[in-house]
């Protein structure tokens, strides 16, 4: 059995490894890990040397040179600066893949190498890795890495294993997820078509297929936008769940060439939509694509939509203002609204529900044009001074002008015993005109959202019906976030990649196990750092969380309140950082590093909600879709308290927000999780460039030093056991420790056999009393850290 050791805090400083980061390509600078590691200690390693000197011959070539590993698990030594120097040759050859063992790393490389998407590739993949059973141990090994490897493992492992299965794919803003997500799902639906000839064509004529893949650039329409670090920046996490046909699963894999695992249709669910961009936006950002594609729209279709709309530009609405981007991804405003209508008729919301849905933006644009001044003698009331845009507004959205106007300049109280009206001065009213267009567009995205999966969830249009369907999980979600001021927004995405990196630890722990098994090594010890103190400090019983819903709650809660009352309870959680330059401020220690947070606007951002007079004038909306009853997400398992105060209506963004993350990490433990690991390799987006520090970080936060870490935590090092054996030959002592190796011996039993006597007698001096240096596999063998350096030093010595 294996032994598992979580480390204490404090175990976990000490043990802190050295830390290697690439100083030029040949030179990385190493500071030594432990306590008290100073600056001075800080030296310089000949990266090539360094490494070289403990490469196995046949992995450097004639010139003594790296060899660089498509698969980084083997790397002999392994530190931040191998990994790095190893994915930057690659990413400079135009190799943006690279393996950690089942993990892909995805260095977006900023140009399109489309010779390595074609249908042949595709096919290629799914060929090799689906349909054909090579009788190899690992398929993959021939192949270069590529998310088409995760694509066709996912589909084999639901098609022949029954086991439904999940992407996960995680990297910063332009690192490339939204892509690779792409790339991964057309990939899917190519594979489902069976095996075919390398010369296979690429038209997905399958209807259900079209429109599960149609809806991607759909809802990128109406929830990416541009902004300083991507042209098409996903501005909400994403989680599309494949439906496959497994009625007539091939479980016994006795004929592989036959496709029985169709598509069926998809169900997605959208996270956290970034409605605050839809009030205002900075230079040289832009707000949602859609926006700009409506202004750009032939005059006679936007005539179609509402009349007034015919004449304006961007200039007309001042949420949307000028921009100085004419293109995205190569195409004109006006193109993208052209194949945004297609796509709407093709999931049936053409028609009327265009109209309404192009109606519905043209309202969220025209809030913003809304001015509001004091009432001639008294600041404390308030009146819309533009008088023409509020009348229009009216029209669009199908409410009476005095009723709206009503609606955001005064508010209704109640009482137990009466119901009164509170005037609001110019400022509020303000105020609840951009929450007003704010919750509009979020009612649309997620009508929209709604109205896709009608549209493409296989219960409605798969013909066969199946009693239930294999899924195939794809996450595109935010990535780790640190800025220089880091708000709710931080610290709920944050949030989200804490529960993901627990469960990532947890599949990296399973699959080393697994591995171990497979090798039938009994005994080891794996040590690995989990995440549940930040996960307790962020959502447990008087956590983060907690605090910050019970503060919401308050008449008269304030952010200032929520850190006090939050540093006050968690006083002992070794993850918080008190920071007493600042009482609205605060630090988490997180997985992935610090980050420091500013506790401004937390209330109120939690709240988000909107005052009942100008919810209840939206239920009035003759616009069907600002109308819509988006439906309540199933109760929280925690509390997720509902607002008392009689004016306000709806439970926190946090409440809501944990229930949905609850259910992602339910169903994502349903599954059998692959990860894909995204990194951007330069600031200014551009091919055949990797800035050094930038990337290590990423490396870091998206765990892939950790889980090399824990694949060799009890052994850092391993060969092939043919290998080791011939490297060692000289040391082996045959006459104290003969060889048992027979020539009747078809399986090479006696290789292990061999390789234990070898290093039974090599390593006798690292014996640590009854603890081995090594343990022999049934194909590696494993050494404990110092047992490789050791053979090398006297190997090269004898
Ligand atoms: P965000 O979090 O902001 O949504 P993202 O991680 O989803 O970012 P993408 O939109 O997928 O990033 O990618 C950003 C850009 O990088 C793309 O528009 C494209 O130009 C480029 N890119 C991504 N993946 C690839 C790839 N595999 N090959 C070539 N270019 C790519
Ligand atoms: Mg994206």
């Amino acid at each position: 059995m294996l032994g598992i050791r979580r480390l204490s805090r404090k175990r976990k400083r000490e043990r802190r490894p050295s830390r290697y980061t690439l100083y030029s390509d040949e030179q990385a600078i190493c500071s030594d890990g432990g306590r008290g590691a100073k600056k001075s200690e800080q030296r310089v390693v000949d990266l090539k040397n360094y490494t070289a000197q403990v490469l196995p011959l046949q992995n450097v070539d004639a010139n003594g040179d790296l060899i660089v590993f498509q698969d980084m698990v083997e790397l002999p030594y392994l530190h931040e600066a191998g990994i790095l120097y190893n994915l930057k040759v690659r990413h400079m050859k135009g190799k943006p893949y690279t393996r950690t063992g089942d993990i892909i790393i995805a260095i977006n490389p900023f140009q399109w190498f489309t010779e390595i998407y074609t249908d042949k590739v595709r096919t290629l993949y799914s060929n090799k890795l689906v349909w054909t059973d090579s009788g190899e141990t690992d398929p993959r090994a021939s192949l270069e890495p590529h998310v088409y490897e995760t694509s066709s493992l996912c589909y084999k492992g639901l098609a022949f294993e029954g086991v439904d299965q999940s992407i996960l794919v995680s990297g910063e803003s332009g690192a490339g997820k939204t892509e690779t997500v792409k790339i991964a799902m057309n990939h899917m639906a190519s594979v489902q078509r069976g095996p075919v000839s390398e010369s296979g064509n690429d038209s997905f004529e399958d209807p259900v297929v079209n429109r599960v893949l149609q809806s991607n650039p759909l809802l990128e329409t109406f929830g990416n936008a541009k902004t300083t670090r991507n042209d098409n920046s996903s501005r909400f996490g994403k989680y599309t769940q494949l439906q496959f046909d497994v009625n007539d699963r091939n479980t016994n894999m006795v004929d592989l060439s036959k496709s029985t695992c169709k598509l069926a249709g998809s169900i997605c669910e959208a996270y956290l939509l970034e409605k605050n961009r839809v009030t205002g936006h900075t230079e040289p950002e832009r707000t949602y694509h859609i926006f700009y594609q409506i202004l750009a729209a032939p005059e006679d279709q936007k005539a179609s939509f509402w009349s007034g709309l015919k004449g304006t530009n961007f200039d007309s609405f001042k949420y949307v203002g000028n921009t100085a981007t004419t293109k995205i991804e190569k195409r004109t405003d006006a193109e993208w609204f052209e194949g945004t209508c297609e796509t709407l008729s093709l999931i049936n919301l053409g028609g009327d529900k265009l109209t309404a849905l192009m109606r519905a933006i043209t309202a969220t644009m025209q809030c913003g044009n809304l001015a509001f001044g004091p009432q001639a003698g008294d600041a404390d009331k308030s009146e819309c001074t533009s008088k023409k845009e509020l009348a229009d507004l009216a029209d669009i959205i199908g409410v009476a002008e005095a009723e709206i106007q009503l609606a955001f300049t005064e508010r209704t109280m109640k009482t137990r015993n009466e119901t009164y009206k509170v005037p609001m001065n110019a400022d509020s009213a303000k105020a609840g005109c951009d929450a007003f267009a704010k919750e509009v567009y979020g009612k649309l995205f997620l009508w929209l959202v709604a109205g896709i999966n009608e549209a493409t969830k296989a219960e409605n249009n798969y013909p066969i019906p199946c009693s239930e369907y294999g899924i195939i999980g794809l996450l595109d979600i935010f990535g780790f976030e640190s800025f220089v001021i880091n708000r709710f927004e931080q610290l709920c995405i944050n949030y989200a990649n804490e529960k993901l990196q627990q469960k990532f630890t947890e599949d990296i722990f399973r699959s080393v196990q697994a591995e171990y098994e497979a090798e039938g090594i009994e005994l080891a010890e794996i040590t690995f750092d989990d995440n549940t103190d930040v996960l307790d400090l962020i959502e447990g019983r008087t956590g983060l969380c907690a605090m910050l819903n019970e503060e919401c709650v308050r008449p008269k809660g304030s952010d200032e309140a929520f850190v006090q009352k939050a540093l006050g309870a968690n006083k002992k959680s070794p993850c918080l950082i008190v920071n007493n330059m600042d009482r609205m401020g605060f630090g988490i220690h997180h997985y992935a590093g610090k980050v420091m947070y500013s506790a401004l606007y937390f209330v109120e951002r939690n709240q988000d909600t909107l005052p009942t007079d100008l919810e209840e004038a939206m239920f009035k909306s003759s616009n069907f879709i600002i109308a819509y009853k988006v439906p309540e997400a199933p109760a929280a398992a925690g509390k997720a308290p509902k607002r008392q105060k009689s004016n306000i209506v709806g439970s926190t963004i946090w409440a809501k927000y944990k229930t949905q993350l609850s259910s992602l990490m339910t169903n994502l433990r349903k599954t059998r999780s692959r990860y894909i690991r995204c990194i951007k390799p330069n600031k200014a987006k551009v091919p055949v460039k990797m800035e050094h520090i930038g990337t290590v970080e990423q490396l870091r936060c998206a765990g892939v030093v950790a889980a090399v870490t824990i694949t060799r935590s009890a052994f850092p090092n391993r060969m092939e056991n043919a290998v080791a054996r011939m490297r060692y030959n000289t040391m082996w002592d045959k006459k104290k420790y003969p060889t048992t190796r027979t020539d009747d011996d078809p399986l090479d039993v006696g290789l292990g056999k061999d390789c234990d006597a070898l290093f039974t007698c090599a390593l006798i001096e690292k014996q640590e009393g009854d603890k081995k240096a090594f343990v022999v596999g049934k194909t590696r063998t494993y050494f404990r850290a110092g047992a490789l350096e050791y053979l090398e030093a006297n190997r090269a010595a004898g």
